[in-house]
């Protein structure tokens, strides 16, 4: 459920109308819900209660300013994965022992900084890792928390761009030498074991690969604890997907995903961490873009709009669906017509969909892109020197950019001219 619906006619974003925002602040744009965001982070909250548990964000997904301050300010935590999302969740007031360290290749200064200024535990995903991990630690008189990320070789079924769990993946250390890799952890000075990571990919459309990972973490967990490891804390990662078609089946709820959790790790008294991002952020934003033409090709009509792929990549780059529905209302019954739906960047691949089913669309209308608020804003570029769209936030009536459109000046005095030119 979300807070982008109809009324009278015409498409609102909680109780302020797209077309107020796009007369204000131009087109293309993202729109945020402050209403859908807190939802679906209490969604998962609500999820584990009655374990210790804290809900951390994955701000890859969406990461501006004002969506991390909104979320942490309900309690969440952050998930980063890079030290300039350390920097933005910290900017946005999100304390040190709130956020956790993702990825697959940390550098020393990334370490630094998020030693020094706080940090609830680094993610650790390989044995070279450690081994640095130490070093700056030690090297700061400091002592890292840490779990290592394991690979439980599971299918997650998804697509194979955000699949992270299944032998072959770059991430995590093979479960099969996480006894081995253990050792050499607490064998380490300046590191502190404390648990367990795991995150097994994104749009997960079943429960069957968390289960099937999350009981190969509990076993772990047991083991470990016999090999005289402490093993309080269990990162069971993100990943659980969204609906981004109406008549698709539903993905599982967050309320089934908790009961999984108590189920395959309730009985081992860990704290229970989660880093969902998309099912947060997904719904919870849309993209708006104007019709700019209707062009007539030899065997198939295009919709030009001027949003294109550096905006939203996701069509590009994984094949994505996006549901695209008119901001004023098509009438009932009325005749739809198949389009391909396309951006004005110099490439095909600048398609968001082909022979898409719509209602009569003439030149100036707006049309928003449904599921548009994960891996939207945060993936999108200045490509064809189209400038970064800007983001809004809704709540309630009122609404606020909460990142501008920059000018083409801002974006040519970026670059610089050496002298000798
Ligand atoms: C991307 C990522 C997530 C979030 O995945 P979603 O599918 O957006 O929930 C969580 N944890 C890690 C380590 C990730 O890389």
């Amino acid at each position: 459920m979300d807070h982008f619906l109809y009324r009278d006619g015409e498409l609102y974003a909680e109780d302020v109308p797209i077309a107020a925002i796009a007369a204000q602040v131009g087109t293309p744009f993202y729109c945020y819900s402050s209403a859908t965001l807190l939802r679906h982070y209490r969604l998962f909250d609500d999820a584990l209660e009655g374990t210790d548990h804290l809900v951390c964000f994955a701000m890859k997904s969406a990461s501006n300013q004002a969506i991390l301050k909104l979320l942490a300010d309900a309690g969440a935590g952050m998930d980063v994965v890079s030290g300039g999302e350390y920097a933005r969740a910290r900017a946005a007031g999100v304390p040190g022992d709130r956020i956790v360290f993702s990825g697959v290749g940390k550098t020393r200064d990334e370490m630094r900084m998020a030693l020094t200024d706080g940090i609830r535990q680094f993610n650790v995903e390989s044995e070279p890792e450690m081994h640095a991990l130490s070093e700056v630690a030690t090297s700061l008189g400091l002592t890292a928390p840490i779990t290592v990320r394991i690979n439980p070789d599971v299918d997650a079924k998804t697509h194979e761009k955000i699949s992270t769990g299944k032998k072959g993946d770059k991430f995590g250390i093979p479960i099969s030498r996480a006894r081995e890799v253990y050792a050499l952890a607490a064998s380490l000075p300046g590191l502190q074991v404390i648990g367990i990571d795991v995150h097994i990919g994104s749009q997960l459309t079943e429960l069957e690969p968390f289960e099937l990972a999350y009981q190969k973490v509990a076993e772990l967990t047991e083991q470990l604890r016999a090999d005289g490891h402490t093993i309080t804390r269990l990162d069971l990662g993100g990943g659980l997907g969204i609906p981004y078609t109406r008549s698709n089946q539903a993905p599982p709820l967050p309320t089934e995903y908790g009961a999984l959790i108590k189920r395959t790790v309730g009985h081992l008294g860990c704290e229970i961490e989660i880093e969902p991002g998309r099912l947060i952020s997904g719904n919870a934003g849309i993209m708006v873009s104007k019709v700019i033409y209707l062009k007539s090709g030899e065997d198939r009509d295009f919709l030009i709009l001027d949003g294109a792929m550096n905006d939203l990549t996701r069509p590009a780059m994984y094949g994505a669906y996006h549901d695209i529905i008119p901001v004023i209302e098509a009438e009932p019954g009325v005749d739809q017509q198949p389009f391909d739906i396309v951006g004005p960047v110099c490439e095909s691949g600048d398609t968001f969909a082909k022979g898409r089913m719509m209602p009569p669309v003439a030149a100036g209308d707006l049309v928003a892109f449904r599921s548009a608020g994960a891996y939207g804003a945060v993936m999108s570029s200045e490509y064809n020197t189209r400038p970064l769209i800007p983001e809004v936030l809704v709540q309630d009536d009122q609404f606020a950019v909460i990142r501008a459109r920059p000018t083409f000046d801002d974006i040519i005095k970026r670059d610089t001219i050496p002298p000798w030119l």
